[in-house]
């Protein structure tokens, strides 16, 4: 078994900590943030500019593969690393989230508002329900061509293992906070029982397929915003074993009230166990980062980076702004003066302006870039301010300056 998680360094006044993650296609030091490649590409951008701006692995969905070009064909060409040019460690999405906001429309991991929301049949408008879920799995058409297709944990664990990602998850019912409490419960008892199904299916196959690299596999823990079932989930998947075989380590899913986020994390993480890695699903805005790596988290992905780089969005350390904005038209200074990114090394706000403009394509590859290195590059700063003592400061010094607030989001 090539997988392993250790922890080089502990904070002793929070859940913080350093780590190592070993994979197959390499380690990963932790915190980490990990850039999502939804269909094994990160949109625009090559995997040798990837990599050069330090993205350490990469993420990808299992429910994208699976509809196209289908995860049999990843499997024949030697799994998702192979296939897609990139070299380092991957993991892959269950899929669970996808089917299950296909339902309703959501897509929005954390809320900025959740006292208003309370049913579980509410759908976004315009939409139609696209997934039904039932205690052996998910009934789901596809978005790109109407088909219907059936998930169940055993499923979505073939899926994963034929893409062949390091890190994989398990299938659950993901609900979003608009669900009520009684549907809370019903959701995580389903997520725990489809738990079970994953470490027998994910065994069967380890074994069955010999000679293919080990693929982890990190249980998902649910609970939406209430703590009782937070610490239940924690403590039910968290000692979780199966025919011999556990968790190689976990996600924290679910959607979350984003003025809750520390508080939630820290009820999971103070009871999982320590010495198994911990990924927290969607996540990814800069505020969030923090409170998520203080709170003992130690990956993180979130499709946002990518996304709102595409409509002309930037991070910088003074916070979020739009380079399609009329004020950039003669601005000949970097997005970023302190970003070492290809992009703010190279070009001007006032090139980026008229390529977002202008509608060239390379406005979203040279935007992509600067938003991947900005919050892979703060994850890694965090990681170093933990190790020299300094995270406090840091952080104090990096939201004295950065404004923009915002939702996360899955894809
Ligand atoms: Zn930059």
């Amino acid at each position: 078994m090539s997988f392993s998680f250790d922890i080089n360094h502990a904070e002793s006044n929070s859940l913080a900590r350093v780590g190592t993650i070993n994979t197959p296609h390499g380690p990963i030091q932790t915190p980490a943030f990990i850039p999502v490649g939804t269909k094994a590409t990160v949109k625009s951008v090559l995997p040798e500019a990837m990599k050069d701006l330090g993205s350490q692995a990469l993420l990808a969905n299992a429910y994208h593969l699976y509809l196209q070009p289908g995860s049999d064909v990843l499997d024949e060409a030697g799994g998702l690393s192979q296939f897609m040019n990139w070299p380092g460690p991957t993991f892959t999405d269950s899929g669970g989230f996808q089917v299950l906001s296909l339902g309703v429309g959501f897509k929005k991991v954390l809320a900025m508002d959740a006292q208003t929301f309370r049913r579980d049949d509410v759908i976004a408008g315009n939409k139609d329900r696209l997934a039904h879920v039932d205690d052996e799995g998910v009934t789901f058409k596809s978005h790109l061509d109407g088909s219907m297709h059936r998930f169940t944990p055993e499923v979505s664990m073939q899926v994963q293992h034929q893409i062949g990602a390091d890190i994989m998850f398990a299938f659950d019912e993901c609900t979003t906070l608009h669900n009520t409490r009684p549907y809370q419960e019903l959701a995580m008892d389903r997520t725990y029982a489809w738990a079970i199904r994953c470490l027998d299916e994910h065994k069967r196959l380890t074994q069955e397929r010999v000679g293919k690299p080990y693929q982890a596999l990190f249980g998902v823990i649910q609970g939406a915003q209430y703590e009782d079932l937070r610490k239940k989930a924690a403590t039910d998947l968290g000692s979780m074993e199966s025919n011999g075989q556990s968790f190689d380590g976990f996600g924290i899913g679910g959607a979350l009230d984003k003025g809750e986020l520390g508080t939630i994390v820290s009820w999971v993480n103070e009871i999982l166990p320590e010495n198994k890695p911990r990924h927290l699903l969607g996540i990814g805005a800069p505020e969030d980062l923090f409170v998520g790596v203080e709170n003992g988290c130690d990956t993180f992905d979130c499709v946002l980076a990518s996304r709102i780089a595409r409509t002309s969005a930037v991070y910088t350390m003074e916070g979020r702004f739009n380079l399609s904005n009329s004020r950039f038209k003669r601005d000949f200074t970097p997005i970023d003066s302190q970003c070492d990114c290809y992009t703010c090394t190279h070009y001007t706000r006032a090139y980026m302006h008229h390529v977002f403009r202008g509608k060239e394509i390379i406005s979203a590859t040279l935007a992509t870039i600067h938003n991947e290195r900005f919050i892979v590059r703060l994850v890694d700063q965090m990681r170093q301010a933990l190790l020299d003592g300094n995270f406090a400061e840091m952080k104090a010094d990096f939201l004295g300056r950065y404004t923009h607030r915002s939702g996360q989001s899955r894809d």
